[in-house]
């Protein structure tokens, strides 16, 4: 199988890293059906950097059945939950063991800052399995006493083999997501990583079989999405599939989960979400956060905070804080210590956010700020803010994913509406929060700004999202549930409620008494 070696010289993690790159079957690393590789570029250089294997359809039904077996022989009903979380522990003590290397192998593959992929990425992906080796043994269900003579109680079943798929914004982060709970509940898993970004999740499985998981309990399939990713989507042997990506791509693995075994589907899409400043917030904590809202992650986060509203009276002050704060965002290397952000993951991703900074500019809406390539090398664009936008604007309506965010003012959060009589025909005047912030077909976040609690938390209630911050952004906690209202997706990630995600529910009904009819 394919082999990554590189040598880091900038950061904690100096030398040379080595390990197989191959399809991750049966605890082996393994070449795909006809030593098919897929190029690694890095995002910084735009250059190649090794190779893995691509899988193809036999190659995942190949993972499912060594997922089957494990399932049936030594993972699933037939371990206690104690000892799988304790393996759980140890995956997540040998991650922080190898963070460095670990960050550095994130940092080169995705580009995003070595500070972000050691304290954030890597970091939180450890905590998540941890936290999740904690629930391995208090799945349980209930005991429902129904009368004198009958009793029932409910068994948290796992589903059995289930298929991930996982995109590339936070590639390690994103497989703990996936991970955590389905080992915790006693599944076994076939999990493809995003073709851009499958390094991270490679180099740990080395680290699975190191923690001594039974062969076949985590099977990682990198390949493209057409192809690998569908096959899980269509395999009749996985009863569940969980997918981390676009809105398009969620309703495809909907359709073909639907079209083939109707497995159980979690999405957790896309979103376009608000932050919204109020007239009471403390502005330079706002223009900290809201810069930090959209920017984090080069804007390659789904729920970055790209829509952001300010109450009138204290647009200007605001506006001229945030241009401030965000001209000082240290765009380069993502190895250098001072750097916040590293360049777009991939061409495609460049073109795709250049694109819509030129749709931007050509709808009519003010580039008040970047809107250019950063330096000569590697996929890096300018922090970029638009003014004078309109609802009906591309830039304010879609995902644009990449570092672009839209600043835009509304006058109260109650809708005032101001209704005007000039020769019998109504006219509605004042900004209604609610009304802009609801305005859009995803639901994932919002953020709201203020120092009135009551006002904070009224909007907060009327808001359509999954997650509402206040007085802060993109906070994601192991313990806290994540997912999305509307197009944004279903099925809550972290927290207790993930472990829903992957269970069956068994009632099992008992006659007390001699009775029968
Ligand atoms: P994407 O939908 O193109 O790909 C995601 C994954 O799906 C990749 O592994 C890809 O190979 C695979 N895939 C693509 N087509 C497929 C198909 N037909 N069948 C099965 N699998 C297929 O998304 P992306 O570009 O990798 O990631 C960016 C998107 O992910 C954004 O829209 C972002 O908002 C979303 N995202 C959401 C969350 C969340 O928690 N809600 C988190 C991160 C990213």
């Amino acid at each position: 199988p394919p082999t990554f070696k590189h040598n880091f010289t900038a950061g904690p993690f100096q030398g040379t890293s080595t390990f197989s790159t191959g399809l991750f079957i049966n605890n082996e690393f393994q070449d795909g059906e006809g030593q098919k590789t897929i190029d690694v570029f890095n995002p910084s250089t735009e250059k190649v950097i090794a190779q893995i294997a691509e899988a193809s359809a036999a190659d995942v039904d190949r993972a499912v059945q060594a997922a089957q077996k494990a399932f049936e022989t030594s993972w699933g009903l037939t371990v206690p939950g104690n000892e799988r979380g304790k393996l759980m522990m140890k995956l997540a003590d040998l991650i922080e063991r190898d963070i460095d290397e670990i960050a550095a192998i994130e940092s080169l593959d995705n580009g995003k800052a070595f500070s972000v992929s050691k304290n954030f990425d890597v970091t939180q992906a450890a905590a998540v399995i941890r936290y999740y080796a904690g629930w391995a043994d208090k799945v349980h269900g209930n005991v429902i006493e129904v009368n004198e003579q009958q009793l029932a109680y409910t068994r948290h079943e796992p589903i059995g083999v289930v298929g991930q798929i996982i995109p590339w914004n936070f590639p390690l982060y994103m497989f703990s997501w996936k991970v955590g709970p389905a080992l915790a509940t006693g599944n076994t898993i076939v999990l493809k990583p995003s073709e851009f970004t499958s390094l991270s999740a490679l180099r740990v499985c080395a680290l699975i079989v190191e923690a001594g998981f039974p062969p076949g309990v985590v099977n990682v399939v990198p390949g493209y999405g057409k192809i690998a990713g569908k096959a899980i989507s269509t395999h009749m042997g996985i009863e569940k599939v969980a997918f981390t990506g676009s809105t398009v791509v969620g309703q495809e693995i909907m359709r073909d989960a639907a079209s083939t075994n109707l497995k159980k589907v979690t999405l957790e899409l896309g979103g376009k979400s608000p932050s919204i400043v109020f007239d009471d917030a403390d502005i330079e904590q706002a223009v900290r956060w809201a810069a930090y809202g959209v920017f984090f992650n080069h804007g390659q986060t789904c729920c970055a905070g790209s829509r952001i509203f300010v109450q009138e009276s204290i647009y200007d002050k605001f506006l001229e804080g945030f241009t401030k704060r965000v001209k000082s965002l240290q765009v380069g290397d993502p190895f250098h210590p001072e750097t916040f952000q590293g360049p777009q993951v991939s061409q495609l991703q460049y073109d795709r956010v250049m694109g819509y900074i030129e749709h931007g500019k050509k709808e009519g809406a003010t580039l008040h700020l970047g809107g250019e390539r950063h330096g000569t090398e590697g996929y890096f664009i300018q922090p970029t803010i638009f003014t004078d936008v309109t609802a009906d604007m591309k830039i304010c309506r879609e995902e644009i994913f990449g570092p672009v965010g839209v600043v835009k003012t509304f006058k109260d959060e109650h809708g005032r509406q101001i209704w005007i009589v000039i020769f019998a025909i109504f006219f509605i005047s004042g900004a209604d929060i609610i009304h802009q912030a609801n305005d859009t077909f995803y639901g994932l976040a919002a953020a709201i700004f203020s120092s009135n609690i009551s006002r904070a938390l009224k909007t907060a209630h009327e808001l359509k999202a999954g997650t509402v911050w206040i007085n802060c952004v993109n906070q994601l906690h192991a313990s806290v549930p994540f997912g999305g209202f509307k197009q944004s997706g279903f099925g809550r990630e972290l927290g207790e409620y993930a472990l829903d995600n992957y269970t069956n529910i068994k009632t099992v009904n008992v006659n007390l008494s001699r009775d029968s009819p």
